[in-house]
C-alpha cells in the first residue's frame, strides 16, 4: 500500500495521459479511486465461507465514498501528502456527486449498517438496485421547489465493477430482461473486512442487432432495450409513502429474484442439492417491506427448480427471512392490488395464496374466529395484498427501530400479530456510523476527543463516556465550544457559496434537516418562528440571542402541501430578512438539495437540533443522532429515538416538549383544532398568514390548501392530523428557554457536551452487532 501514491500518478498517465497536476477533478477521482480499489477485492463479501447475512433494501443512500474508503483503508494520510504535494485542496472531490440511490432516512441507515458490518466483521453483503437516477436535485425558484434528475453516474462509478458473467434472468408475465450485477467493496474500518454491496441493473436479454437494421426486428430490440432499461431507470422519490405503482412492484421484484436466485447458486456450488443447510449459511433481513415479495419468490424457486414440497420451503423461508418495521402510518404500509401484482408476476402470485392459505389454517387451529381472523389477511377482502403481514407470518422476527417503535407495534399498530407470536417481536434502536458522523464529518471534534481519550472510539463508541470527566473542567468545555464556532464558521461559508446567502455564525444555529413531511412538522417550526418574529416585533419577547433557522429538506415532487410547506418558510425568511427591525436577530435560511454530504457539513455546526415530530409517528429518526453525536441539544418530542436521546444523555440537557404519545391517544377523538385557533390570538394571527395577505402563493392556493387541512381537514386526514397546534405553544416556550440558555456560554456548551458523551448507544457498530446476535445468529 506504500505505493499508493506511485499507482495514482501511474494510472493518470495510463487512462488519461496526464499528470496530477494537469487532471481534471473528475480524472484525478477515477484514478485515486482506482488505486484504493487495487487493494480490495469486491466480491470478497459474496464469495467468504462461513454463514452469510444479505441486507435486502430497495435503497441505500451512500454518499461520496471516496473519503470514505480512504479512512477505512488507511489511505487517507498518504492521499491529503500527495494533495498538498501538488498544491491541491483536499477537498476538491466535494464536486463528485452524492451517490444518492435513496430517498432519506431507511435508505441512510443501510448504508450506515454496511460500514458497520463491514467494521466489526460480520459477512454483511448488500443487496439493492444500481438505478441510472437517483434522487432528483432541488432548486428554488422564487422560493418553490423545482426538481431536475441527477445524473449521478456523469463523474463515473470508479467503486464498482460490473460482473456480466453472473448475470441472472428475471421473468415477468410479459417480459424477460437480465439482472447485471455491479459489486462496490464495503471497506471496514481498517480494512479487515471487505464486504460486498451488489447492486443490480436491468438490461434487454439481447443486445442491439445492428445487422437487422431497417428491419421490424431492430424495433423491436429497441423496444425491448427501453422497457428493460426503464426498470432501474431510477428511484421513486417519495419517503413514508406507498405509491402502489406498477414499475415500482417491478423493481422490487427484480431485485429480490436476482438476489435470491444469486443467493441459491452459490449455496448450491457448496451444498448441491441438500437444502438442510440453507438457513444455517444464510440469513436474509428485509429492510422494510420493499424486499417482501422475496419471501413467495423463495418459496417459488424451491418448490419449482428444486422440488421441494410447500411446507420445507415455507419452513426454511422462515427460518432465513427477518423484517424490518419502519412505519406505523398507515399511507407508508405496502399493500398491493391482486389484479395489478398477477398482471407483473402471476407466478409468484399462486404462492402468496399459498401462504394465505396456511395462515389461514394456522389461526383457525390458535382457535381464532372466523371474524378475529379478518384482521390478519395477507389477502384481503378488498384484494389487496398486505406485505407487512405477509412479511410477520412468514419470517421469524418483526423488530422496530426504537424502542417506543417497537413497544406501538407490540400495544397498537400490529397487537394482534404480537398476541399470537410475542418471541418474533424485538426492537434494534436505529444507529449511525461514527466514521462517517464524527470522524470524517467533524475532524477538529475528532482530534479533540482523541487527544483527550484516545482514538478507540472509532470503532467502539460507548468510550465517548470517558469525556464525561471533563464535564466540569472550564477549560475543556471551551475548547469544545471553540470547535463548534469553527464548523458554524465553516458552515456559514459553506452557505455564502452554495446559496449566497450570509449567516452571522455567532447566531445561534438552530436546525431542522431531514425529509419534508407533514408528520416532521415543518410547519410547526415556521409557526412558532412567526410567533417570534411577532413577539420581538411588539416588544413580547426580550433578551433574545440572535438566532439563525436553518431548514434543509426536499419534498416528494407529487406532495402539494409539503411543497407548499417549503414555499411558506421561503416567505418567511424573505419577509424577515427583508424588515429591519428584526433582521439583526433573525434569520430563515431553507438550503437547497439537502443530501448527505450536505448533511455532513450542516450536522457539526448545530447549536440546537430540531426533532419535533408528532409524538408516535417517527420511528427513530438518525439525524437525531447526528447531531446529538456532534454536540447539539435536542429541541424535540418524546418520539422515536429522542426518547433514549434524553435517556442516555439526561432532559436536563434537552429541551423536550409537547404531547406524548398516551396524551395523544386521550385526545385524539375529541381533537378540535378550531377550539385552540379560536380562543388563542397568538396562534390564531400565525395561522392566518397562510390567508390574510402576510404571504404570497402566487396564485397556487398551496397556503389555503395547508390552513385547510388545520382547520377542516384535507385528503383522507382529520383537521390537524399531526397535532400542530396542540403543540405550538409549549414548543415556543421550549424553543424561547433553550434561547435564553444559550446566554450562559458555558452551561449551555457543557450540555452540548455531555450529549456527545453520552451517544455511545447510537453507533450502528452496537446496532449490527444487535442484529447479529439476536436475529442473524453469526456471533
Ligand atoms: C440522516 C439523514 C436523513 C434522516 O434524517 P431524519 O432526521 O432521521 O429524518 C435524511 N437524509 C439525509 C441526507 C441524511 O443524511
Amino acid at each position: 500500500m506504500s505505493n499508493f501514491k506511485t499507482n495514482v500518478k501511474t494510472i493518470l498517465e495510463l487512462d488519461y495521459s496526464t499528470t496530477i497536476k494537469e487532471a481534471t477533478t473528475i480524472q484525478l477521482y477515477n484514478a485515486v479511486s482506482k488505486a484504493a480499489m487495487q487493494t480490495v477485492n469486491p466480491e470478497e463479501g459474496i464469495q467468504a465461507k462461513g454463514k452469510k447475512v444479505c441486507y435486502l433494501s430497495a435503497e441505500f443512500l451512500i454518499g461520496r465514498l471516496v473519503y470514505n474508503n480512504l479512512l477505512n483503508l488507511g489511505l487517507l494520510n498518504q492521499f491529503s501528502e500527495l494533495m498538498s504535494e501538488n498544491n491541491i485542496d483536499i477537498r476538491i472531490f466535494e464536486d463528485i456527486e452524492d451517490a444518492a440511490l435513496g430517498n432519506g432516512g431507511l435508505g441512510r441507515l443501510a448504508a450506515c449498517f454496511l460500514d458497520s458490518g463491514a467494521t466489526i466483521n460480520v459477512r454483511l453483503n448488500g443487496y439493492g438496485l444500481r438505478y441510472k437516477y437517483g434522487l432528483f436535485k432541488q432548486y428554488f425558484e422564487d422560493g418553490f421547489q423545482m426538481e431536475t434528475a441527477d445524473d449521478w453516474l456523469k463523474c463515473g462509478d470508479p467503486w464498482s465493477v460490473r460482473r456480466e458473467e453472473e448475470k441472472i434472468l428475471i421473468e415477468f408475465k410479459n417480459q424477460s430482461v437480465y439482472a447485471v450485477p455491479y459489486d462496490t467493496p464495503v471497506i471496514g474500518y481498517g480494512a479487515k473486512t471487505v464486504n460486498t454491496l451488489r447492486l443490480w441493473q436491468a438490461e434487454p436479454l439481447e443486445n442491439f442487432d445492428f445487422e437487422a437494421f431497417n428491419d421490424s426486428k431492430y424495433e423491436k430490440s429497441v423496444k425491448e432495450r427501453i422497457d428493460a432499461e426503464a426498470i432501474t431507470s431510477v428511484l421513486y422519490p417519495n419517503d413514508n409513502t406507498d405509491a402502489g405503482k406498477k414499475l415500482r412492484l417491478k423493481q422490487q421484484y427484480f431485485f429480490s429474484s436476482a438476489s435470491l436466485q444469486d443467493i441459491i447458486k452459490n449455496y448450491k456450488v457448496v451444498f448441491g442439492n441438500d437444502f438442510s443447510q440453507f438457513s444455517s449459511e444464510y440469513a436474509i433481513q428485509l429492510n422494510d417491506t420493499h424486499p417482501v415479495v422475496a419471501i413467495p419468490e423463495l418459496i417459488r424457486l424451491f418448490m419449482e427448480q428444486e422440488g421441494m414440497t410447500f411446507a420445507k420451503a415455507f419452513k426454511i423461508a422462515k427460518e432465513t427471512f427477518a423484517y424490518t418495521n419502519h412505519t406505523v402510518m398507515a399511507e407508508a404500509l405496502e399493500k398491493w392490488w391482486v389484479k395489478l401484482f398477477k398482471t407483473v408476476i402471476p407466478n409468484v402470485y399462486k404462492y402468496v395464496v399459498m401462504i394465505h392459505k396456511a395462515l389461514l389454517k394456522e389461526l383457525k387451529s390458535l382457535g381464532i374466529s372466523e371474524e378475529d381472523q379478518k384482521k390478519y389477511y395477507i389477502i384481503d377482502e378488498n384484494d389487496l395484498i398486505h406485505m407487512a403481514r405477509l412479511a410477520i407470518y412468514a419470517s421469524h422476527s418483526t423488530n422496530g427501530v426504537a424502542w417506543i417503535h417497537t413497544e406501538i407495534l407490540k400495544n397498537d399498530a400490529l397487537h394482534e400479530w404480537y398476541e399470537i407470536y410475542p418471541e418474533r417481536f424485538n426492537n434494534k434502536t436505529n444507529g449511525i456510523t461514527q466514521r462517517r458522523w464524527l470522524a470524517l464529518a467533524n475532524m477538529e471534534l475528532s482530534g479533540f476527543i482523541s487527544d483527550k481519550i484516545g482514538n478507540s472510539w472509532i470503532t467502539d463508541l460507548d468510550k465517548l463516556k470517558d469525556l464525561e470527566k471533563f464535564k466540569d473542567d472550564k477549560a475543556v468545555i471551551k475548547q469544545f465550544g471553540d470547535i463548534k464556532n469553527i464548523k458554524k464558521r465553516q458552515l456559514a461559508d459553506y452557505i455564502k457559496k452554495q446559496e449566497g446567502i450570509e449567516i452571522n455564525p455567532e447566531f445561534i444555529f438552530d436546525i431542522q434537516v431531514k425529509r419534508l413531511h407533514e408528520y416532521k412538522r415543518q410547519l410547526l417550526n415556521a409557526f412558532s418562528i412567526l410567533d417570534i418574529y411577532y413577539g420581538l416585533k411588539e416588544g413580547r419577547i426580550k433578551d433574545f440571542n440572535p438566532t439563525a433557522f436553518i431548514f434543509g429538506a426536499k419534498a416528494a415532487p407529487g406532495y402539494f402541501r409539503a411543497k407548499g410547506i417549503i414555499k411558506f418558510i421561503n416567505e418567511i425568511g424573505k419577509m424577515i430578512s427583508e424588515d429591519k427591525d428584526v433582521n439583526d436577530k433573525l434569520q430563515v435560511v431553507f438550503v437547497h438539495n439537502y443530501n448527505v454530504s450536505y448533511a455532513e457539513k450542516i450536522t457539526p455546526a448545530a447549536d440546537v437540533s430540531e426533532q419535533i415530530s408528532t409524538a408516535g409517528t417517527e420511528a427513530s429518526g438518525t439525524g437525531n443522532m447526528k447531531f446529538m453525536l456532534n454536540g447539539a441539544v435536542t429541541l424535540g418530542t418524546y418520539d422515536g429515538a429522542n426518547v433514549e436521546i434524553v435517556q442516555q444523555a439526561g432532559e436536563e440537557n434537552n429541551y423536550i416538549f409537547g404531547a406524548r404519545v398516551e396524551d395523544i391517544e386521550k385526545i385524539k377523538d375529541s381533537y378540535d383544532p378550531n377550539v385552540i385557533y379560536n380562543s388563542n390570538p397568538r396562534i390564531k394571527r400565525v395561522v392566518d398568514t397562510l390567508i390574510d395577505g402576510t404571504f404570497d402563493d402566487n396564485g397556487t392556493g398551496m397556503f389555503k390548501e395547508l390552513y385547510d387541512s388545520l382547520l377542516k381537514g384535507a385528503s383522507w386526514h382529520k383537521p390537524d392530523n399531526y397535532y400542530l397546534l396542540e403543540d405550538l405553544l409549549s414548543y415556543v416556550d421550549a424553543k424561547l428557554q433553550a434561547n435564553k440558555d444559550f446566554s450562559d456560554t458555558y452551561a449551555f456548551r457543557r450540555k452540548c457536551f455531555i450529549n456527545t458523551a453520552n451517544a455511545g448507544k447510537f453507533s450502528s457498530d452496537r446496532t449490527i452487532h444487535d442484529y447479529a446476535v439476536d436475529i442473524w445468529k453469526v456471533k
